[in-house]
């Protein structure tokens, strides 16, 4: 049954105290609350509490236990009726939290209670308003066995705690700041610790700690310094401050997802919490980091003020992956990470967008709303809130933010009072704006360049489409920033102006608003070279009247880096598509390609990180996302064919820099990471010379002084094939076999091999170290292979449908959020061929049919169109 935005009603009753009395045991643990019940609505009879799952024990009102004829219980709520305006409501429930697979509301992991109750999971735990808008103020009393879960956390302040008899101790807590349930959280186990403190600039000072697995505690320290530099961060960026005098992290094996922000107690899946340079790669560093970035800065973007609804989801995400995008940039370096976003919003949104499973980032209905943790909500949000910064101007939007936080403190907002705090030029202005929340659908951004020398004037003009999407026939123009500037046809900045005769500069700030809008510039003395959409302050795709030879200038010398690396990446994807097509001679050469790049090694500004990211070429799925039909086969022949041309074009850049050494292996600022990258972009286009470059990249697998060199060294190996590999996989088995986190690894890079991934998948599927009950070990064999291994994923004979049909429908059985998950892998099956159309369809046919949850068959639906 969809749930939907237009039926949204105010709740008819608050929770204002919450009061949380937790027996916990692994089988049967007892869960007594009190709730402090107040009659907001005078003709509302019924109080309808969400809970499912669990043992009803005992219902009682203002101390007097409930007879069974006095209330009302099903699969999914409990009602009480005729309660006056306030009410003391008591209710005991049993829940097992042994026997939960699904990982959310209380279950245990590794021997550990942890819970995780966003977006629906407390309702598991005790009969509630399980919904945001009720913001309710708790005290929670935990008790357990003493030995065998020594640390007892839940969010606040601990006011009390204590031994009791039988070896069991408890604690109290309180968190004085109301909340919505989502964010409560509790643990219990034993774990190492590491502790911290962060003095606050108003002189407050915070008690930090970070809790993991026994014998973890080494892999903290990298969490714990990203927790102060975010702190530090939000003070100076956003004016926030930490608001309690204790904040936790905890480490979880078992997770669905990435982490949750819990106040004042997050929780992270161990994945992106624990990191140390033998056992994570830099990617995996800058993920923790930017992850407990995320996970902090919620504490004002999705706490402090957090949702009316849930339909606001991008309030809090979109906003939070924008604060934690910005945080990273200022940490790192700004284009690098910039290049890095935008990689991931073509990678996973624009396909989004582009298929069944469009929405907007405030979708309309939904069926159950894990299913809505999107690429969309995540990425196309924050790129909206970009968009509104551009729109409005940076200083207009700091204090927007403040006006954000300052009215909007303490309440459950919606994405119309976020738009609201800032200060555009008109209501219309405005209305626009929030438009880009309201509708699905990528723009298209059509650019037509005409110059006029009797003039010296060039016109710009830009024509915007916005294909209809599933329910969504017609489209609305959006307001669309474009930071434009120009070279000349030699590669010298171009300094126009707006007016005939008038002021000119580098870069000109202008906003598309219709349909079709020209812009005009003046000054120009010959033909220039545009570049419209420098900064990729808009989430669009973008196709210009550029010829091959103006991206060849740009390539070599527009300022703006982000236009800068994206000319070398259409080049190069032109080249490849066009041999694709056996057309090679009609795209641009690869090795004038290869000859522009260069000029990145020679910059006064020459960054390796930078550089690393100019000489990778596109991958096979961003191709496969570039032509009409894709023809996997073809595709992935002419880019490894690319590959080659490209390893033979730059070789003397390529053996100076695989010959020089490498960086300190602890090293991670950002030029050892920007140097780690590039050597592998190196290693990756050797790799393409097929089993011959076996020799050279075991013997750097060999050399390896950090994981990151060990992963580039292998994900060569994995291209290259070949006893090699073999080789190289049976001595990383054996160092690290008792490491989860670097076994998944093992899984992951051994399923994304092109040519080799499906049959070693199957093999691995009966590795003694495969379990589907680990979400992290389930997708790094599923997961990994239908996403890093498009060539075999979309087999013409449907194998690799096959595959991870098999893969969702076991998984399903024991974690079905999980499951639905990797249904997304097939959301651009339509775009194939009729063959592989044929093949894809009775996958999803036969997951519909040997499936049971909303979660899976939602996505089902929703992908195949029915
Ligand atoms: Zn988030």
């Amino acid at each position: 049954m969809a749930i939907k935005l237009s039926d949204y009603t105010a709740p008819a009753f608050a929770i204002a105290r919450t009061e949380i009395d937790f027996d916990l045991d692994a089988h049967a643990t007892r869960v007594r609350s009190k709730l402090t019940i107040k009659r907001i609505d005078r003709h509302a009879a019924d109080l309808v509490l969400n809970g499912e799952k669990m043992m009803l024990e005992r219902v009682a009102v203002n101390g007097r236990d409930l007879g069974e004829d006095e209330y009302a219980v099903d699969d999914v709520s409990l009602t009480l009726r005729g309660l006056g305006d306030e009410a003391v409501v008591e209710i005991t429930t049993v829940i097992d939290p042994s026997a939960n697979t699904e990982l959310t509301g209380l279950y245990l992991s590794g021997g550990r209670f942890c819970t995780q109750c966003e977006a629906e999971g407390f309702r598991r735990i005790t009969y509630f308003l399980d919904r945001p808008d009720c913001l309710s103020r708790y005290t929670v009393r935990v008790t357990a066995d003493k030995a065998g879960f020594p640390t007892l956390l839940s969010n606040g302040d601990r006011v009390e705690a204590g031994d009791l008899e039988n070896g069991r101790h408890y604690a109290v807590f309180e968190d004085p700041f109301l909340k919505p349930c989502y964010l409560f959280a509790l643990v219990a186990g034993r774990y190492d610790s590491i502790e911290d403190r962060f003095v606050t600039r108003s002189g407050k000072a915070v008690y930090l700690a970070i809790h993991v697995d026994p014998g973890q505690a080494g892999r903290a320290w990298f969490a714990m310094d990203s927790l102060k530099r975010s702190m530090a961060w939000d003070e100076a960026v956003f004016e926030r401050e930490y608001d309690l005098s204790e904040f936790h992290i905890v480490a979880v094996r078992d997770f669905n997802f990435g982490a949750m922000e819990n106040k004042g107690l997050n929780i992270f899946n161990s994945s992106l919490l624990l990191a140390d340079p033998d056992t994570a790669t830099d990617a995996d560093f800058l993920n923790v980091e930017g992850v407990v970035a995320h996970e902090y800065f919620h504490n004002w973007t999705g706490n402090r003020i957090t949702l009316r609804d849930w339909f606001q989801l991008c309030l809090k995400e979109g906003l939070t992956v924008f604060r934690d995008q910005e945080f990273s940039s200022d940490q790192r370096n700004r284009a690098v990470q910039r290049i890095s976003d935008v990689e991931s919003l073509r990678a996973r949104q624009f396909p989004e967008d582009d298929g069944p499973l469009a929405h907007p980032p405030r979708p309309g209905a939904y069926e159950e709303i894990d299913n809505f943790y999107t690429a969309t909500v995540y990425q196309k949000g924050a790129e909206v809130v970009r968009v509104i910064r551009e729109l409005v101007g940076k200083d207009a939007f700091r204090s927007g933010m403040q006006t954000f936080f300052d009215t909007c403190d303490g309440t459950a907002a919606t994405l119309e009072d976020f738009v609201g705090s800032f200060n555009f030029s008109s209501e219309a202005d405005r209305a626009a704006a929030l438009r880009w929340y309201e509708q699905a659908g990528t723009p298209q951004l059509h650019v037509e360049t005409v110059y006029r020398p009797g003039d010296d004037a060039v016109d710009i003009t830009v024509r915007q489409v916005i294909a209809p999407t599933q329910g969504e026939p017609d489209k609305t123009p959006l307001p669309i920033p474009l930071r434009i500037g120009f070279l000349t046809a030699t590669g010298e900045p171009a300094r126009l102006g707006t007016q005939a005769g008038g002021e000119v500069s580098d870069e000109h700030h202008c906003v598309l608003r219709e349909d079709r809008q020209t812009f005009t510039f003046h000054g120009a003395s010959g033909r220039v070279i545009p570049a419209v959409l420098r900064g990729f302050n808009a989430p669009v795709r973008l196709h210009t009247d550029l010829t091959d030879e103006d991206r060849l200038v740009q390539v070599a010398h527009e300022p703006d880096p982000f236009t800068r690396w994206d000319a070398g990446q259409s080049l190069m994807a032109s080249a490849i598509i066009a041999a694709a097509d056996g057309k090679a001679q009609d795209g641009p050469d690869l090795d004038r390609i290869a000859g522009a790049l260069r000029t990145e090694f020679s910059r006064p500004d020459y960054d390796p990180g930078f550089a690393a990211s100019v000489v990778r070429p596109p991958v096979l799925s961003d191709l496969f996302q570039m032509t009409g039909t894709p023809d996997p086969e073809a595709l992935y022949k002419a880019l490894i064919r690319a590959r080659q041309t490209l390893a033979h074009a730059l070789k003397d850049l390529i053996e100076d820099e695989l010959q020089s050494p490498a960086p300190a292996p602890d090293a991670l600022d950002n030029e050892a990471i920007g140097r780690r990258a590039l050597r592998a972009a190196f290693l990756s286009l050797q790799a393409a010379r097929g089993p011959e470059a076996g020799d050279q990249l075991l013997a750097a697998f060999k050399a390896a002084g950090n994981m990151t060199e060990t992963m580039a060294a292998l994900r060569g190996l994995s291209q290259a094939g070949g006893q090699a590999f073999d080789t190289a996989l049976e001595a990383f088995e054996i160092r690290w076999r008792d490491d989860a986190l670097v076994m998944d690894k093992f899984f992951s890079i051994q399923v994304a091999s092109a040519t080799e991934g499906l049959e070693r998948a199957h093999a691995l599927s009966a590795h003694p170290l495969f379990t589907l009950k680990n979400p992290n070990r389930a997708r790094a064999l599923y997961g990994a292979f239908a996403m890093a291994n498009p060539r075999q994923f979309h087999a013409a004979d449907g194998s690799g449908y096959a595959f991870v049909a098999d893969g969702i429908i076991a998984i399903e059985a024991v974690n079905p959020m999980t499951a639905a998950r990797l249904v997304r892998s097939f959301e651009t099956w339509r775009r194939f061929d009729a063959g592989r159309q044929s093949k894809a369809e009775a996958a999803l046919r036969r997951i519909r049919a040997n499936t049971h949850s909303v979660n899976v068959h939602e996505m089902i639906d929703r992908t195949l169109g029915d």
